[in-house]
């Protein structure tokens, strides 16, 4: 019986449904310059992403550290920035772990993968010598907009003014962070991805929100089912 073929066919379907996420063992990406952080992006602790085997979105437990799309992508538009227009990756050769254990006819692999201790935003942060105060806008702007608090008042939106008052409140305090950021040259637009995640006017879509801008400031409404 002849063997199985299980060479990658290079059709590039992978890397279409998103980068991958990064493990400890990627860290020399980083040191050895292959990897910036403006090429990744943070799924923040609490994030809710779609569970495939499940099928409904679940809260992730840790944030992790994911290849991002290119710049100027559509929000559903997950293909890793590194694969090029004839389907082959950039990295080729120095492509991360999860994308060298995956195959897609025998996905096991990468199951035995999500184990292993991922690389967070501290751990980037001191592989590539970041300023201190990187550290210290992240763990603010922690605090101060964390997932599973917004899941609390998104949950309560209608019923309690508080609530709504202060979804409404972290989405402003997380919009001027990143302008201010900018504005102060503290770091670059392009790593606002990996130092605050997405956006959270983009990402209350997972609530079922959006936010409309008014002339009185931003309004809240609920997505129709
Ligand atoms: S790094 Fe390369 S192999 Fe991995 S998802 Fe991106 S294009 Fe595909």
């Amino acid at each position: 019986m002849s063997k199985a073929d299980t060479s990658c066919k290079n059709c590039g379907i992978c890397c279409k449904k998103g980068g991958p996420a990064l493990h400890i063992k990627d860290g020399f990406l980083f040191e050895e310059n292959i990897l910036q952080v403006q090429d990744v992006v943070t799924i923040r602790t609490g994030e809710l992403v779609r569970d495939d085997m499940k099928n409904r979105l679940i809260p992730i437990p840790n944030e992790l550290i994911k290849i991002s799309p290119s710049e100027g992508s559509r929000p559903d538009d997950w293909t890793c920035r590194f694969l090029t227009s004839n389907k082959r990756c950039f990295l080729h050769g120095k492509h991360p772990a999860e994308c060298r254990a995956f195959y897609c006819k025998e996905p096991e692999a990468l199951m035995q993968l999500t184990n292993e201790e991922r690389l967070d935003r501290e751990k980037i942060c001191k592989l590539i010598n970041a300023p201190d105060w990187w550290l210290e806008l992240i763990n603010t702007h922690e605090e101060m907009v964390a997932y599973g608090k917004l899941a609390e008042w998104a949950i309560k939106i209608d019923q309690e003014d508080e609530c709504r008052t202060k979804f409404i409140e972290a989405l402003e305090y997380d919009r001027s962070l990143r302008e201010l950021v900018v504005q102060k040259e503290a770091a670059p637009k392009e790593v606002l991805g990996f130092l605050f995640g997405r956006p959270l006017m983009q990402t209350m879509i997972m609530f079922g929100l959006q936010a409309r801008q008014s002339g009185d400031g931003i309004r809240i409404v609920k997505m129709a089912d």
